[in-house]
């Protein structure tokens, strides 16, 4: 019997190839020799990479060790590298009275955060992060500046009880919300949303008006939640309720809410959050080092509350490298558990990657390598000393790799970053440009 003619090879933008392809789908596939075909930003075939070969033409071709989808870092504040290091070794409270918040007030204007923003870009795409939520001032700049760089961005219009930066009240930010929701509807890369700072900001009154806002709009919200003992004490001793009760009463926590930290839970709180439909960005290393506590990751995964992983702003982590956060979600829990088999490698994978898509709706778009996603994604180098040998990959994602091990990165099928070089932005430039803001900052605070 003939065999049945092939189809002739389609032509494609971009064709990348790993040792490994690690889809991220249901069951967490491993594809040996894998590869991922791009046409129009939309990954259009992953599969053994003879096969992909056999049926698309690439315009263009990268490769390395493993190819996953790209990281999504669900919690920062982007502006905020411009104080990278200013104030370190103190309490959350402390640090925010006597050196952000001054600082901020000061020199954080359009020009600053457009300039702290295109630094966190740069840093992230290098590290393999494709999209990124924040929560600051300046969010159209924020916007322009993603879409300059060809990031994706989840906006976060932050809301405070007090005059910030570019907005003299709480109204203000709320109309900035409406702007943005016009200004990017149906973008590509930038989406917004509404960042409620915290329940320690923020007056019942305030919660409630921006949860309608954003119910109006449509818009994701976000929120700090039970970051630290202190801003449960004080919920309790001012509104008789935790945290998340009292932004389950005035109607923030719901679907798609992005719950910043949760290091201080009840049952009763895991319960609420799970039942509501929000989830909780985790950010391990901001945690420590603010002495805030560690998260029950093991609890909340085993209670099926949707979880993802983010770095904070750089003034508290202080770098934005989101493989940290991957190794101290896998680490962590083992350490309070005494339990070496709880979060194992690939599940914290699975939060920086797809667990991310979801905390922010948008597990239709990006998350996973799919045919019909839009191709995010990035690639490891695998050849360094310190990855060598490789006998599972997951391991070596979790355990074993650090930011500068990605070599490319794609984000809507776009190369933002090709053997280790921008492509989008000159990272020279951009420190320069910092650097000489940072000695102004110096020179004051
Ligand atoms: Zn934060």
């Amino acid at each position: 019997m003939n065999e049945p003619a092939s189809m002739p090879p389609r032509a494609c933008d971009l064709v990348v190839r790993g040792d490994f392809v690690l889809p991220m789908t249901a069951g967490l596939p491993e594809i040996a020799g894998g590869a991922v075909a791009v046409r129009g930003g939309e990954i259009v075939a992953v599969g053994a990479a003879d096969d992909v070969a056999a049926d698309w033409l690439a315009n263009d071709e990268i490769a390395g060790g493993i190819v996953l989808p790209g990281l999504i870092n669900t919690h920062g504040h982007a502006g905020m590298t411009l104080y990278r290091g200013l104030g370190d070794d103190m309490p959350l409270e402390q640090w925010l009275h006597e050196f952000v918040w001054p600082a901020e007030k000061k020199f954080t204007n359009a020009e600053t955060v457009a300039a702290g923003t295109r630094l966190a870009v740069a840093e992230m795409l290098a590290c393999g992060t494709t999209s990124f939520a924040d929560m600051y001032f300046f969010q159209q700049t924020v916007g322009e500046v993603a879409e300059e760089c060809g990031m994706r961005v989840l906006l976060g219009q932050a809301v405070i009880g007090f005059p910030v930066p570019g907005c003299p009240t709480p109204e203000t930010a709320f109309d900035k919300v409406r702007a943005l929701d016009a200004a990017f509807d149906g973008h590509d890369l930038v989406r917004p949303s509404m960042a409620l700072h915290a329940v320690y900001t923020l007056t019942p009154q305030l919660m409630e008006r921006g949860a309608a806002v954003a119910a109006e709009l449509g818009s994701p919200l976000q929120i700090h939640l039970s970051e630290t003992r202190t801003e449960v004490d004080d919920c309790r001793e001012a509104h008789g309720m935790t945290p998340p009760a009292l932004c389950a009463r005035t109607g923030v926590l719901r679907e798609h809410t992005i719950c910043a930290h949760g290091v201080h839970l009840t049952a009763d709180d895991v319960a609420l959050i799970r039942e509501s439909g929000a989830g909780i960005s985790l950010n391990p290393e901001s945690n420590l080092k603010l002495a805030s506590g560690i998260a029950d990751i093991a609890g909340l995964l085993a209670a099926g509350v949707p979880l993802g992983l983010g770095t904070d702003g750089a003034a508290s982590n202080n770098d934005l490298d989101m493989w940290d956060s991957i190794r101290l979600a896998a680490l962590l829990p083992k350490g309070t558990t005494l339990d070496p088999t709880v979060v194992p490698a690939r599940e914290a994978v699975r939060m920086a990657t797809v667990g991310g898509a979801r905390l922010f709706g948008w597990e239709q778009r990006v998350g996973t390598l799919e045919v019909g996603k839009r191709a995010d994604l990035c690639v490891i180098d695998t050849s360094a000393a310190h990855q060598t040998p490789l006998y599972h990959p997951y391991s070596h994602l979790a355990y074993a790799t650090h930011g500068s091990d990605v070599v490319h990165t794609v984000v809507d099928g776009r190369v933002v970053y090709r053997d280790r070089r921008h492509t989008t932005l000159d990272v020279t430039d951009v420190c320069a440009t910092v650097t000489r803001i940072a000695r102004r900052v110096a020179s004051t605070v």
